[in-house]
C-alpha cells in the first residue's frame, strides 16, 4: 500500500487535504497498478464521481504522485517511482497488458556503465518494452491452426 503520510504531506504543501476520495483512488492503484482510466473509474463509481476522478487523477500527476505510460494514444495511470520501487515496463501492443519487471540488476548496471563513460550524470531513466505477450502469442499460434 502507498505511503498515505508521504501523499498526505505532498498534498499539504500544496494546500490541500487527503480526502476520502483520494485515499481511495489511491488504495484501488496501488492493487491494481497500472489501470486504464476507465476501469479506475469502474472501480470507484459507488463512491466518486467521473468527473471527480478525473480531476484527481490530474491533480496526482502535477503533484508527481502517479504517472502515466503511454500505449500509442491510449494511457494507463500508475504510482509515480516516488511511491513504488523502480521498474520497466513490458507493454502488449496486442491487448495493452503491462507487466512491470522485476529482475533488473543487470539493465540497471549497463545503464550506469553507458552514462558514466559519457561523463553523465544520471538521475532517472525511462524504459518500455514493446511486443506481444505470451497469451497473446498463444492465441495467435491458435488462430492460425484454426485458419487452415
Ligand atoms: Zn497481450
Ligand atoms: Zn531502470
Amino acid at each position: 500500500m502507498i505511503d498515505l503520510e508521504r501523499v498526505k504531506n505532498t498534498l499539504r504543501l500544496n494546500h490541500k487535504s487527503l480526502t476520502k476520495s483520494r485515499i481511495l483512488i489511491l488504495e484501488k492503484l496501488s492493487l491494481n497498478t497500472p489501470l486504464e482510466m476507465k476501469s479506475l473509474i469502474k472501480l470507484t463509481a459507488k463512491e466518486i464521481d467521473r468527473a471527480s476522478v478525473y480531476r484527481n487523477i490530474q491533480l496526482f500527476e502535477d503533484l508527481k504522485i502517479v504517472s502515466k505510460i503511454q500505449i500509442g494514444w491510449k494511457y494507463k495511470i500508475e504510482l509515480s517511482e516516488d511511491y513504488t520501487p523502480h521498474h520497466h515496463h513490458l507493454i502488449c501492443e496486442v491487448c495493452n497488458k503491462i507487466i512491470d519487471t522485476k529482475d533488473l540488476s543487470a539493465i540497471e548496471n549497463e545503464i550506469n556503465k553507458l552514462a558514466l563513460k559519457n561523463s553523465f550524470l544520471a538521475k532517472n531513466h525511462q524504459l518500455d518494452i514493446i511486443g506481444i505477450c505470451s497469451d497473446c502469442q498463444k492465441k495467435m499460434i491458435r488462430e492460425k491452426i484454426s485458419d487452415r
